[in-house]
């Protein structure tokens, strides 16, 4: 068996530890015959499963008592619905910031349901910058401020959680929760597709405030109405079992790491490498403004893009997986997300080294 380096932005690299444990545990799950994929959701055994990842879940985050953790299927996209859906019935406004592909779909989609203010939008800049935050335009009211702390496609992360006049915040978080400590209690809600830095693609978390949850539109359904979903524990209808085992796993490996501070350095260190590389060469670039720059995928270009083949195929070879750039984007991608190892860096910047003095 030999696992290589994966650089992939999602469905994304798992722990060879938690995949392991989910080997071992595949056919026979802790000696009762049967796999976790086998079991009745409302079984003990997984009962048992739910709570302990809801619990480790909670102390990894430190997520205060008011707040409901969900675990849905639908992924982030169905939260840009699920969000209006849910947080539009007082006022039918909402504001938006516009950072890149994920929230402009956000947008988009809220659209359908109310009226969408754009407090600012970096898209007339590449979605490489934006306007500091005393020029937003924010609404006079608004049901909820969303925006996208980590555009998984663009790079582009805002580092600082803003002040923003109208509350509550609201973050697609899918590339980034789980990658450092967080303070949750600035948040309203909170949601994150599992495939980028938690688990397996199919389940999706969403962490609300219990004062959110009854100002629904009408017509929300009742597989995305938060109330519904947060009054039956996540099991209003079947969930995403084996994808909740598997998250579980992750966070019992997080633990076992030392948390999320422990995380936050070893990524701050994975990019900050990753950045050096690309800023000292003549070759490779990053378009980002250094303020805005993402730790969890860093894309770049190379100074001759027809050699971004021969790049790829070149890196295949050394054992580095799916660098290619998002299609939107071009050139190059390397999601750096809690599983990648800092050694899967190193060996990512010795190649970028070697290839440069071949082809630069
Ligand atoms: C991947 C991603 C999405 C889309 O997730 P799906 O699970 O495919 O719906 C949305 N937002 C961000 C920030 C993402 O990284």
């Amino acid at each position: 068996m030999s696992r290589r380096y994966n650089f992939c932005a999602g469905p994304a690299a798992l722990p060879t530890e938690v995949l392991e444990q989910a080997q071992q545990d595949l056919l026979d799950w802790q000696g009762r015959g049967l796999s976790v994929m086998e079991m009745s959701h409302r079984s003990d055994e997984f009962q048992g499963i739910a709570r302990q990842a809801q619990e480790d879940l909670c102390e990894l985050l430190s997520i205060p008592d008011q707040y409901h953790c969900l675990f849905v299927q639908g992924g982030a996209t169905a939260q840009f619905s699920a969000v209006p859906l849910n947080l539009m019935g007082l006022t039918g406004k909402a504001d938006y910031l516009n950072t890149g592909l994920w929230s402009s779909k956000a947008i988009e989609e809220a659209r359908r349901f109310g009226e969408v203010n754009l407090v600012a939008d970096g898209q007339p800049a590449s979605y490489c910058s934006l306007a500091p935050i005393e020029q937003w335009r924010f609404s006079e009211a608004a049901d909820y401020f969303h925006y996208t702390p980590n555009e998984t496609i663009g790079g582009f992360e805002l580092n600082e959680i803003p002040e923003v006049p109208s509350a509550p915040l609201v973050a697609d978080m899918s590339s980034t929760l789980l990658s450092r400590p967080l303070d949750v209690s600035r948040f309203g809600l909170i949601y994150a597709g599992a495939q980028k830095n938690i688990g397996p693609a199919g389940l999706t978390l969403v962490l609300v405030r219990e004062d959110l949850l009854d100002r629904a539109l009408a017509v929300v359904p009742r597989t995305l109405h938060y109330r519904l979903i947060a009054d039956h524990h996540s099991m209003l209808n079947t969930p995403p079992t084996y994808g909740w085992y598997l998250a579980g796993l992750v966070f019992q490996w997080l633990k076992r790491e030392g948390g999320l501070g422990v995380m936050a350095e070893r990524n701050r260190r994975k990019a900050d490498k990753l950045y050096a590389a690309i800023d000292g060469s003549g070759f490779y670039a990053n378009p980002v403004e250094p303020q805005y720059r993402s730790r969890m995928n860093v894309p770049f270009t190379l100074a001759d893009g027809t050699l971004n083949d021969a790049f790829l195929e070149g890196a295949e070879e050394s054992g580095l997986l799916n660098l290619r750039g998002h299609r939107s984007v071009g050139g190059m991608r390397a999601s750096l997300y809690n599983a990648v190892p800092e050694a899967a860096v190193d060996a990512l910047v010795g190649y970028m080294n070697e290839f440069e003095r071949r082809y630069g």
